[in-house]
């Protein structure tokens, strides 16, 4: 047996007449028409609660899309008990018959699931049809074909031998259940932290963020077609510290996959540790939160690629992504240059509504997000140390609808420099050409976090110096490329500091977090 070695799935071009636009359309259509109600998956059994919330599209909030059930704290036992009931097989099962059945799901979604779970991405978390693909399809059809190789990998390495002894290594599940704690943001990290885990070996209680739902229910019902046992992965629909509360304080906890904001992942690392002495092992922790990432560019660069880097980096999917670039870096003698055509390029982004194919900027995905972005661009066009160079303006009267907005800052400390704001919102400051080295300084000492970060120099010296010294700064570092945008099996992906575990998601060092090896010495 032998998993091939993957290669990354293309990326359709939707471009107007093709089969795949069709399709996609036709998947958004039936969607809306299917007003779909949401149940949660607990052993395998539907369970609907009758405590029914609505969802609607981020880019029109009036409109009922569909709703699902939302559980309580007596759900979360029942899970927990699903989980444990199904792990005594599901752990025995020889790996090539989990690997089979995420590579099932992987040609499932290459196929016949990838315009549902792309329209469903679409018209709950209001991404446009490139984004959806990029990230429901492409990426997580990704995950689940290499994290099947990496699997493979892991059990291959194996300790030496010597004449008349056998050594090996055991990678068991855990000894317990998983929690699986979701974002709004991306549909592949929904779909990837609870299969990453399950294909190890181990149990999961899977719980998404409410945006998110919509997707995880399709994704549930990709998993199910693919062959996954019941109880394998269960997934509910509750508060989060609801389900925190049962969850931490549960003997056989075994591990979290979690990505989220900081301030919640360091709640509930607080909570684990409150509770230690009731495991039956330490719990694996692995997190990876939240992100202040930088462009940084030094006098050499080449001013067009900097602002296409900062247009794409920061704007793209809203600029609700981990990586997207939120402080930038720029030398004066490119400033002007730099500037225009940064101003050129949001002038040129249409937004609105994710069915017309030509926007490139839909809306932000919740109330709460639109209302802490509007307040931040409604401080800055207030403050006369900074000023708004593009954008600031917000319409939430149909759909959270935020301009692709940058702001330009005298102080290299200023508000939005500093804090992660999750949303089409760039703060640039300018730096005199001979303060380059002081920068990074500057660069590695504003947040706390290290998540992503690029330099763009043509002069190696400079390259160099800024890897050096920023080499905590950031779990993914780009030479001359945008900070965004990582691909499976190419750049694993994640950050240290106040950005998480850096357990890199896409990589044996991820799965390796969910096992534990027993070492057997056997002589002869
Ligand atoms: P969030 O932290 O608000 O929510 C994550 C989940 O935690 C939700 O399901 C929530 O209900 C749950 N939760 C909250 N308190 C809990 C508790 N006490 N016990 C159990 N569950 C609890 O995150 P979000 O708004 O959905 O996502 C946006 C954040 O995710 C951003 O900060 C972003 O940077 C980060 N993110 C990071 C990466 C990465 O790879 N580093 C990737 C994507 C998103």
């Amino acid at each position: 047996f032998n998993v091939p070695t993957p290669i990354n799935e293309p990326v359709k071009s939707y471009a107007p007449g093709t089969k795949e636009r069709a399709e996609l359309q036709q998947a958004l259509q039936e969607l809306k028409q299917q007003h779909l109600d949401i149940p949660m998956y607990i052993g395998g059994k539907e369970v609907r609660t009758g405590n029914t919330l609505t969802i609607s599209p981020p880019h029109d909030h009036q409109y009922k899309l569909g709703q699902f059930h939302e559980g309580d704290a007596s759900h979360v036992t029942q899970a927990i008990e699903a989980a444990l009931a199904a792990r005594e097989q599901w752990a025995a099962m020889p790996w090539e018959h989990r690997a089979g059945i995420f590579l099932k799901a992987a040609e499932l979604l290459a196929g016949p699931y990838r315009a549902r779970l792309n329209a469903a991405t679409m018209l709950a978390q209001s991404k446009n049809a490139f984004q959806a693909e990029i990230d429901a399809a492409c990426e997580l059809i990704d995950f689940f074909r290499f994290n099947a190789h990496f699997m493979q990998e892991i059990y291959k390495q194996q300790p030496e031998s010597a004449l008349g002894m056998w050594n090996r290594l055991e990678h068991r599940p855990l000894e317990g259940f998983v929690f699986a704690l979701t974002p709004f943001n991306f549909t592949s990290i929904a779909g990837n932290l609870p299969t990453s885990v399950a294909m190890m070996g181990n149990v999961v209680v899977w719980k998404p963020a409410y945006p998110q739902v919509y997707s995880a229910y399709v994704l549930m019902e990709l998993f199910r077609e693919a062959g996954l046992p019941d109880g394998v992965i269960n997934l509910i629909y509750v508060d989060g510290p609801v389900a925190g509360d049962v969850i931490f304080n549960h003997r056989d906890f075994a591990g979290i996959h979690f990505t989220g904001s900081t301030g919640v992942f360091q709640n509930i690392w607080g909570l684990i540790g409150q509770n230690i002495h009731k495991y039956k092992s330490y719990p694996r922790i692995v997190g990876e939160t939240g992100g202040k990432d930088f462009i940084v560019a030094h006098p050499s660069a080449h001013a067009r690629q900097v602002a296409t880097a900062i247009s794409r980096g920061a704007f793209e999917f809203q600029g609700q992504k981990c990586s997207a670039a939120s402080r930038v870096y720029i030398p004066a003698s490119l400033y002007e240059e730099v500037k225009g055509y940064v101003q050129q390029d949001l002038a040129s982004f249409k937004m609105g509504d994710v069915e017309d194919f030509g926007n490139f900027i839909n809306a932000v995905i919740t109330e709460g997000s639109f209302d802490k972005l509007a307040r931040y661009i409604d401080a800055a066009k207030a403050d006369s140390s900074v000023e708004i160079i593009a954008g600031g303006g917000h319409d939430k009267s149909k759909g959270y609808f935020i301009e692709p907005t940058v702001i330009v800052a005298k102080d290299p400390k200023y508000v939005t420099m500093c804090e992660e704001l999750f949303g089409p919102v760039l703060t640039m400051y300018v730096y005199e050409d001979a303060k380059f080295e002081e920068t990074l300084t500057l660069i590695d000492t504003t947040s706390p976090y290290a998540l992503t970060g690029a330099i763009f120099s043509q002069d190696r010296y400079a390259i160099d110096l800024a890897s050096k010294r920023l080499v905590n700064a950031a779990g993914n570092f780009y030479i001359n490329d945008k900070p965004t945008g990582a691909v499976v099996g190419q750049q694993p992906f994640g950050g240290a500091r106040a950005s998480g575990t850096n357990d890199k998601a896409g990589s044996m060092l991820n799965l390796l977090r969910w096992t534990s090896a027993r070492a057997i010495k056997e002589t002869f």
